[in-house]
């Protein structure tokens, strides 16, 4: 695996071999991550979800509508 990354000053590709991923562009070094290229701070890797997610969502108080007994559909000629 190999960094993918054109170096448009250079004329060639990175092809650095040095701890590259896997991006949604293809492989990257550290040096040339979509994230790199940009001049934003890496996304760490790992599993996992935001911290605020860990909480479950308040159940949902049911409304009168749902409350109200299901409607008996009558069976009509044709589907007898
Ligand atoms: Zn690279």
């Amino acid at each position: 695996m190999a960094c993918d990354h054109w170096i448009g000053a250079e004329q060639r590709y990175c092809r650095s071999t040095n701890q590259v991923r896997h991006f949604l562009p293809g492989m990257r070094c550290p040096a040339h991550t979509p994230n790199a290229l940009k001049g934003v701070p890496e996304v760490p890797p790992g599993p996992g979800r935001p911290r605020d997610w860990a909480t479950p969502l308040p159940p949902r108080t049911p409304t009168a509508r749902d409350k109200r007994p299901l409607a008996a559909v009558k069976p009509t000629e044709e589907s007898r």
